[in-house]
């Protein structure tokens, strides 16, 4: 595989996910380029070679289980192109770096993105968002690898919603895409970015191995009320524990394994539910090698 990228042997996944589960598999590649990606499907796909695509892990509960498999980090593609107020970015490239790049081109509409930890993948995967904005708001289109082929499809052809998109319920590798922004002032941008990072300061348990809101709002509420209200806060499972900071977070205090977090789940959604007869619908991912 090494013609393809550069090839990491028996790795351990603790830096490669932000709950800092430990985790291992057998081979992390990072390819080369789009082409390199393509010819490494192909190898892996005849074969029969199992592969899993991780951004920066922060949104996904690795299996505790060890990987005989193939992780494919997209770190290499990691190119943007702006071009008046249109953008052309690659999946590799941080959320965050990506943010940053428009809003130095005085360019408007990522702002409220800015801090949210991640991959410009990621993010399209799972249509993140924050402060009323969504990553798709400014989608004009994204490219992915399907059947082994290259296809750009527009956002109106692309079946999404709240931190969902199509490309969660088929196999698929989204490679890049085309956003269209506007003209903004990149001082009032930095200033917007600023207000929300000391927002999300307050808030959010940042010094400790998360992997953001563990669940999603149900219509009508939030779900951190909903737990904090049922006093869980501190609630834990072993090192799995319910925020004190903010109740839609776990974190992990220490040794927090896969099993511990998805069991401390568990029962935060039978609590809310018994209580207020409200299933909590996960907007993390739980990841099963298979
Ligand atoms: C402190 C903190 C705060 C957060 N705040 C927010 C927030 O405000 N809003 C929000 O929406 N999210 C938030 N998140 C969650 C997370 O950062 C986002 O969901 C992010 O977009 C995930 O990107 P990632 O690269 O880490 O994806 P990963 O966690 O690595 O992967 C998530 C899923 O996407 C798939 N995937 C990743 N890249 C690709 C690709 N190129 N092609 C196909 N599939 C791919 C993976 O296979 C996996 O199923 C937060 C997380 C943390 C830790």
């Amino acid at each position: 595989m090494n013609e393809y990228g550069e090839v990491i042997e028996n790795v351990s996944l603790k830096n490669y996910n932000t709950y800092r589960i430990d985790t291992h598999a057998k081979y992390l590649i990072k390819p080369y380029d789009v082409n390199n990606l393509q010819k490494l499907i192909k190898y892996l796909d005849n074969e029969k070679i199992k592969y899993y695509i991780l951004g920066k892990g922060s949104n996904v509960i690795l299996p505790d289980q060890y990987f005989d498999g193939v992780i494919i980090n997209l770190d290499n593609l990691n190119k943007v192109v702006i071009n008046n107020e249109e953008v052309y970015a690659d999946a590799g490239i941080s959320l965050s770096n990506l943010v940053l790049k428009t809003v130095d081109s005085n360019l408007a509409g990522l702002e409220n993105l800015a801090n949210i930890p991640g991959t410009l993948g990621g993010a399209l995967y799972g249509n993140a968002g924050a402060y009323n904005t969504c990553i798709f708001d400014v989608l004009e289109d994204i490219t992915i690898i399907k059947d082994n082929e290259l296809k750009t499809i527009l956002k109106d052809d692309i079946k999404y919603s709240y931190r969902d998109t199509e490309f969660k319920h088929y196999d698929c590798i989204i490679i890049s895409c085309h956003l269209k922004l506007k003209k903004g002032n990149k001082e009032e941008l930095l200033k917007i970015i600023n207000e929300n990072k000391i927002k999300r300061k307050n808030s959010q348990p940042l010094s400790e191995p998360n992997a953001g809101s563990v669940f999603k709002n149900p219509e009508g509420y939030s779900a951190g009320k909903l737990i904090d209200d049922l006093n869980l806060k501190g609630f834990h499972v072993n090192d799995a524990y319910v925020s004190t900071i903010h109740a839609n977070f776990i974190v992990n205090k220490g040794k927090a394994t896969s099993a511990d977090i998805k069991k401390l789940i568990s029962l935060i959604k039978e609590k809310v539910y018994n209580e207020y007869n409200i299933k909590l619908e996960l907007e993390q991912i739980i990841v099963e090698w298979d």
